[in-house]
This record gives C-alpha cells, structure tokens and sequence, in this order.
C-alpha cells in the first residue's frame, strides 16, 4: 500500500487523504474510513490514478457528492476517487451542453435555464454531480438523465476510455449500464438540450422545487429515496399505510414528511440504516406481499 501512496502523490495536484472519514462526504453524514481518498483535477489523473490502482491490485471506486450512498461503518477498503469540482469544465454550443462529471448536476439545471434551454427542468432540485446522475439516471417529475444525455466518456476498470451512446448506456428506471455490467467512471457528458422560453423553463423548474419542499424533508442529513418504487406501487406510500412514518431504530428515523426517506436524525450509524431498512423491507412484505428494493447504494466492508 505504501508503495501505491507513493506513486498516488507523486502524479497528483491535491492531496492524498488516509483514512478518510466518508461520512464527511456523504450527505447521510454516515460512513466509515475510506483507506485512501483522491479528489483528481483531470481526466488525465484519473487514468493515471485507475493505472496505479490496477498495477497494486487495489480495489477502487468512483464516489461523486454521495447523495445516493450509504457507507458501511468499517468504511471502504481501497481507492475512493472522488469525482467533483476538479472534473466540471462547461461549455455550452447550440443546444448541446458538455460538462465534467464533476460538475453539480441542480447548478447545471439553472444554468442551461438562465440559457433558454430545455430539458434539464426535472434536475433542479437532484443533488449530486453529473457522472452520479448518468450512474443512476437519476430522475423525478417524470423525465430523466436518459431523456436528454447524447453520449458519455467512461473510463472503464480496465482502462478502457470510451465514448458511449444513450443506447449504449443502456438506461432503465434509476439503472444504466455502469451499475453491474460494464463497471466504469463516468468521466464527461455531452447533453442535448432545446431551445425554449427561458421565463417558463425557470417557473417550471421553480414549481418542481417548491413541491419538494413542501413533500421532502430538507432538516435532517439523508440521501433521497431510499426504496426503488415498486410499480405501479410507490414505496413511500406503502411505508406510509404500515403506519411506519417517523419511526426509528437507533438515530435512524423514517422521515415524518415522506415515508421513503431515511435521516440521520440523531448521529445515526450505518447499522442503524441498514437494520431500520430491513425491518421496513419485511413490515412491507408481510402487510402487502410487496419486496422492496433499495435505490440507495449501500457500499462498504460489512
Ligand atoms: C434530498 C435528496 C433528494 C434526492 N432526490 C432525487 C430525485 O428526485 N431523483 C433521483 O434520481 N435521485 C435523487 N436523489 C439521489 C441522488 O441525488 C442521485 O442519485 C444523484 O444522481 C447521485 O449523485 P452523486 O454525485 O451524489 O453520486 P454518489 O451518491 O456519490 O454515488 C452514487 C453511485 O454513483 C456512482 N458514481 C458517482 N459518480 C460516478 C462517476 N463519475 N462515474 C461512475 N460512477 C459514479 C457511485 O459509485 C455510487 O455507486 C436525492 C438525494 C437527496 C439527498
């Protein structure tokens, strides 16, 4: 491991962080060490740091804001690569938007509206970056990452870079590609947008914020949905009608505001989540012979 430190430091422009605490960069505020933590500032170093990885057989993986994360509380062993400001270059020419994976995929949303542009309405209120929104195809007001992305550059765990169409990324509900299949860091992504009003895409993106205010709960650390929505079923209603609505295990609570929300109401361990998840999991199955499954990722030495 020393030796891959090394290396790490000598080709990188920002510091190498060990032992680093992940629930400082998960929006849970949960989270073990990660062995070794990199914030790269260019694609280059990404390939550089992926290279290294490979050469000492070290595992590794791509984190953006970990609003979609719940980290075990051993933490994760290997390379956490932390895709954020360093990697989020904008250009915008005619309706397509190129931007860095890095970039804040809500910042994003209101900057393609102050243009005029359309289709990134439904993003405004997602936190996280762009390469986590490809990752997930992240989505709400029923439209999503699929609906608008033309192609990205992934760098794939066996070096591989390469540019992949919408269809080749294989989208489906809060799922791509990435996920299982063909593992890779979303690097770069080019959108394509239309041209509108800008007043109406701003009141438009304003409306779909403001019914996230009223519906979600914005006081307490949490990472969005936890449950996938088992269709034509949605979680948070099935949590709702079981009764299951602000109660909690540990420092773990079902948000009172929506029933498919877990916070960190109280300095909540992961355990906490996970055993909250899993009596919710079977509360639901006995009440409604419904399985339900998580959109959270739960990542991390168990
Ligand atoms: C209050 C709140 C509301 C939310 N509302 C929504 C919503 O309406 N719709 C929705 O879809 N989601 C929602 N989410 C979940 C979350 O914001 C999205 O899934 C988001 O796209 C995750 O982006 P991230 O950068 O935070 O990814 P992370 O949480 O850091 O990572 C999520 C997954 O993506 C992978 N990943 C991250 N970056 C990359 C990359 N560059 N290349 C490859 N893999 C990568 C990680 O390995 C991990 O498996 C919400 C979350 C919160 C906290």
């Amino acid at each position: 491991m020393s030796e891959c430190l090394n290396e790490l430091k000598e080709i990188l422009t920002s510091e190498v962080l060990i032992n680093e605490p992940l629930s400082s960069h998960t929006t849970m505020k949960i989270g073990g060490p990660a062995d070794i933590l990199v914030t790269p500032k260019s694609v280059i170093e990404v390939e550089q740091i992926v290279k290294i990885a490979r050469k000492y057989s070290i595992p590794f993986r791509a984190i953006g804001r970990g609003s979609n994360l719940l980290v075990s509380d051993k933490g994760i062993r290997g390379i956490v690569i932390k895709i954020s400001d360093g990697l989020n270059a904008l250009s915008i020419k005619d309706n397509k938007v190129t931007v860095g994976a890095g970039h804040s995929f809500i910042k994003l949303a209101t900057l393609v509206a102050k243009e005029g542009l359309s289709g990134l309405e439904f993003a405004g209120g997602i936190p996280g970056n762009v390469g986590g929104a490809v990752f997930m195809n992240a989505g709400a007001h029923k439209s999503d990452v699929s609906s608008v992305l033309e192609k990205a550059l992934i760098l794939f765990d066996d070096g591989n870079l390469e540019w992949l169409s919408c269809e080749d990324l294989k989208f489906s509900y809060r799922s791509s590609i990435l996920q299982k299949v063909r593992k890779g860091i979303c690097l770069d992504v080019v959108f394509n947008l239309q041209p509108g009003n800008r007043e109406e895409i701003i009141e438009s993106m304003q409306r779909n914020k403001d019914y996230r205010r009223e519906t979600q709960p914005w006081n307490y650390p949490c990472a969005g949905s936890i449950f996938r929505n088992p269709l034509p079923n949605y979680a948070g209603q099935l949590v709702e009608k079981a009764g299951l609505k602000g109660f909690n295990l540990g420092g773990a609570k079902v948000s009172n505001i929506h029933g498919n929300f877990i916070v960190n109401a109280n300095h909540a361990t992961a355990k906490d989540v996970l055993d909250l998840i899993d009596f919710i999991k079977s509360t639901i199955k006995q009440r409604f012979d419904i399985d339900l499954h998580t959109e959270v990722e739960i990542i991390g030495e168990i």
